[in-house]
């Protein structure tokens, strides 16, 4: 049977420690589906539909990497819809440890059998958030390290407007 794994979260915009946390997951899952929230309580820079179309762009060519929208619901609904095994997230420090392991122990006593199996970030990967690359981005500084240079492109476009 193939394992599946669902990547939920905001990825605005998809960074490459997101990328880095897609591509080892893809090599302890058959497939990981990324799951892109439009509906955010967190103020997005990139509509839900901006941040679907630039995630495929960037992980289209991975026939491991499936990019949806998220349902809008429970998480756990979703993946026993795709009929996903694990919950894939990535920590990069305590703080996100401690986020992380509540929202997993909220999620296992929703579906008991569905894992939540955490990723620690690559230490390069480790001082990256989506919220810093939009401040740096907003001030015109250099992103061209810290995301796909099609997400780079698409933030240089916004902020010029
Ligand atoms: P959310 O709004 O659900 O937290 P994010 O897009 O901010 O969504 O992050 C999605 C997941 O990716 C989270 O588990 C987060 O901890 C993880 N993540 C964010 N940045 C990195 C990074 N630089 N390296 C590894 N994992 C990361």
């Amino acid at each position: 049977m193939k394992k599946i794994a669902l990547f939920p979260g905001s990825f605005d915009p998809l960074t490459n420690g997101h990328m880095d946390t897609i591509r080892r997951g893809t090599h302890v899952f058959d497939e990981v589906v990324v799951a892109i929230s439009t509906n955010t309580s967190k103020k997005s820079l990139f509509t839900g539909e901006e941040r679907i179309s630039l995630a495929k762009q960037v992980l289209g060519d991975n026939p491991k990497v499936k990019v949806v929208p998220h349902n809008g619901g429970l998480t756990v609904e979703m993946a026993k819809e795709l009929g996903a095994t694990a919950l894939l997230r990535g920590v990069r420090n305590v703080k996100d440890f401690e986020y992380e392991e509540s929202i997993a122990m909220m999620n296992r006593l929703q579906a008991a059998e569905l894992e939540t199996v955490l990723l620690l970030a690559s230490p390069e990967y480790r001082f990256i958030s989506s919220s810093l690359i939009k401040e740096v981005a907003m001030f015109g500084g250099d992103i061209s390290q810290l995301v796909p240079k099609v997400i780079e492109d698409a933030m240089k476009e916004k902020y010029a407007k």
